[in-house]
């Protein structure tokens, strides 16, 4: 009935969809059929068996099916703006108390006398268990469910996992997928399956198999899209001529001189580098990659100094709010005494505030703007603007460095990227390929290392005890809530339970705070602003603190459920302590008891080293468990992940390099098709990704 759907259509040409359904899966990125296509499931569910409900203790960290009889009707509650629906199942005596959130509709499915299936996890609620927002199926549904493997999606509130898998299933069978983008030398000999196989089993596999070989076709040709538009842009770049030369870079000498402490060597190196690239006839496009805390900052600012002196704008963008006004505290107190004037625009300024910061921009009434990504994607002004900085760097793609080249009317600036991930060398030269490198491989002098502990959750007293000890000190600390799957909303939640309970463990005058990342920016602000000034002595966090932020007073951070992040994550949440002079301590809590787990954990009690744990992190996993644990620390590729795929990186460069031997702009005929797939790397939409 569909057969004349076209990829390209939007996704309201779907039977059952209208606007409203449209505007929920536009907030995942979705418009067209073809982005629906491309929506790959984040992990794979294998249904086990329906246990009954006195199977659980709570506190599950797995979610699981349950087969349950409706007794009673369900009661529907209201506080605030949520809506609860909740029904108590009765076996064998014992209670589980079930809860949908802001969905009323469920009613209708919970008829007495009635047996299914509930999907979810159950947590232990002021002593009671409590199911929380589980998908309902009917036994005769769950049982079709257990026979393969099922796709999970990333979800926004509105938006189900049925109901999206419903969506995708129409789609791949209705719609004409495209034709094949690959040649097929290059399938041969990578084996490489054909697409529109790769597509269909990548939503919904038939077995396991034929999911990683799928999922390497589709890897494979991110990669190679990636690369082969890098070697494209390294092209461009290396005839880009210095369009704001720079001729006294001994600048900066007077104001380094005056710094509370002296530059490291590393520091020193790095800058030298960089004065280098500015004076020469080029345009500077360098990476400047240095673990957690080994001052990073400071070089920008240098930099940013020398630029602005020479009458040139700079503008540096953050990938977060936070880090955006922190970085602009940080780059006034230092410059503003030189004269340099610095502007904040960040999406949560009132309309005022950001109009009023543009003008200041056109007229060149300031020198450095520091923002966030999303700002930058409008429209702004500049006059002279000479240089751009993009910190934690790791979070921009291609199509985000490309957009940066083009916001200067009078050509190509400066670039210089910051990046604190530890990418092990010779994954950094095929990701990095089209930018000269930098490495700031010391940390500043007095710093000791952070101690670390890997412990079960009966520790969670002691480490009470331990913190309280700490800020008796007069120090601070950082937990770190468990992420919760598919919800912001849940998450919210669990990180203000989480400080509640806090409140009636500690004495009332340790102040308790929590911020996570559906609170409003200017929240978060005051949040991050007061835990700066000492004001706050524990901040209860989801992962938003995990970038760049810096509060060298904090010495304890502890990390709940530390199995559920990859390495190289907990390495960035580890950052944020260890940055002043006393010792700080990490303690990495497991709830969930494995051998695997812990041989993972214990790397981090292991070492210190950026690089290291990468290295390691690598060997430890396999392209079969690279799900549900995504690396945010690593480029965002839609499905690959240059940890656990690096094998097939190394694979996609090596054909790039095959490809563009005789023929590097990619020009001649039979190199057509690569040509497309590296300029739909290019361009394509420009979305943010992670704010
Ligand atoms: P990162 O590399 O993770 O971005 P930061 O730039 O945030 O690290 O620096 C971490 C801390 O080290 C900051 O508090 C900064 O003021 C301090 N710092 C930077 N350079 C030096 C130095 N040469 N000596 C002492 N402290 C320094
Ligand atoms: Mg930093």
């Amino acid at each position: 009935m569909t057969a004349d759907l076209n990829t390209n259509d939007s996704i309201k040409n779907l039977k059952g969809v209208g606007d409203k359904t449209a505007g929920l899966l536009g907030k995942l990125g979705i418009y067209t059929i073809n982005d629906l296509i491309l929506y790959y499931p984040r992990d794979y569910r294998q249904y086990d068996p329906p246990v009954t409900a006195d199977d659980t203790a709570g506190d599950d960290l797995k979610a699981m099916a349950y087969k349950v009889r409706i007794t009673g009707q369900p009661s529907m509650s209201r506080h605030g703006r949520m809506t609860y629906v909740t029904i108590n199942i009765i076996s064998n005596s014992k209670s589980l108390k079930v809860v949908w959130y802001n969905s009323p509709f469920v009613r209708q499915q919970l008829i007495p006398g009635s047996e299914l299936v509930f999907y979810g996890k159950v947590a232990l609620k002021k002593r009671t268990r409590v199911l929380e927002h589980p998908e309902i199926y009917t036994p005769a549904q769950y049982e079709a469910m257990m026979t393969s493997l099922q796709p999970v999606y990333a979800l926004t509130e509105g938006v189900s996992q049925k109901m999206l898998t419903k969506l995708i299933r129409t789609v791949l069978d209705e719609v004409q997928l495209s034709s094949e983008t690959l040649p097929s030398w290059i399938r041969s000999r990578y084996h490489l399956s054909e697409i529109n196989f790769a597509v269909r089993q990548i939503h919904f596999p038939s077995d396991r198999e034929s999911m990683l070989l799928a999922r390497k076709r589709i890897v494979f040709e991110e990669f190679l899209s990636f690369i082969l538009a890098m070697k494209l842009m390294k092209d461009e770049n290396q005839t880009m001529p210095n369009n704001y030369p720079v001729h006294c870079t001994g600048k900066a000498e007077s104001m380094i001189r005056d710094l509370p402490y002296k530059l490291t060597n590393a520091q020193h190196r790095v800058c030298t580098e960089i004065m280098a690239d500015l004076g020469s006839d080029k345009a500077m496009n360098r990476l400047v990659q240095g673990d957690v805390g080994s001052g990073k900052t400071l070089i920008a600012v240098i930099t940013m100094y020398i630029m602005a002196s020479s009458g040139y704008q700079c503008c540096m963008m953050a990938p977060t709010e936070v880090l955006a006004d922190q970085h602009y505290e940080t780059v006034t107190s230092l410059l503003a005494p030189y004269g340099i004037r610095t502007t904040l625009l960040t999406g949560s300024m009132t309309a005022a505030g950001k109009r009023k910061a543009r003008q200041e921009i056109a007229d060149h009434k300031t020198d450095i703007i520091i923002g966030t990504q999303a700002v930058f994607q409008e429209k702004v002004d500049y006059d002279r603007l000479g240089l751009i900085i993009t910190d934690e760097q790791h979070r921009f793609g291609v199509r985000q460095r490309r957009i940066l080249a083009d916001k200067s009317s009078e050509g190509q600036p400066h670039v210089l990227v910051m990046s604190a991930t530890p990418i092990p060398r010779t994954l950094a030269l095929i990701i990095y390929g089209d930018l000269d490198v930098s490495v700031v491989d010391e940390k500043p002098v007095g710093r000791l290392p952070v101690k670390n502990c890997v412990v079960g959750i009966s520790y969670r007293q002691t480490a009470y005890r331990f913190m309280q000890k700490q800020i008796a000190e007069g120090h601070q600390v950082y937990i770190i809530c468990p992420m919760v799957e598919d919800s912001e909303r849940i998450e919210a939640e669990n990180v203000q339970d989480y400080a509640e309970r806090l409140k009636q463990i500690f004495p009332a005058d340790i102040n308790i705070a929590f911020l996570h990342g559906k609170m409003k920016p200017k929240e978060k602000q005051e949040i991050m602003q007061a835990f700066a000034e000492g004001r706050i002595h524990i901040l209860v966090s989801t992962t938003v603190v995990e970038v760049g932020v810096d509060v060298p007073n904090a010495t304890v951070m502890l990390i709940e459920n530390s199995e559920r992040y990859g390495l190289a994550q907990l390495h960035q949440l580890r950052g944020r302590i260890g940055r002043g002079q006393a010792q700080s301590y990490c303690i990495f809590m497991y709830g969930q008891d494995n051998q695997k787990t812990k041989q993972r954990l214990d790397i981090m009690q292991q070492t210190n080293d950026g690089f290291v744990i990468a290295e390691e992190d690598m060997k430890l996993r396999g392209p079969g468990d690279m799900f549900g644990l995504r690396q945010s620390g690593s480029l965002e590729f839609a499905l690959g992940d240059i940890y656990t795929d690096s094998g097939v990186l190394m694979q996609a460069s090596e054909a790039a390099n095959t490809i563009t031997e005789d023929d590097p702009g990619l020009v001649k005929e039979k190199n057509e098709a690569f040509r497309a797939l590296a300029m739909q790397c290019m361009s394509g939409n420009t979305e943010s990704i992670t704010l």
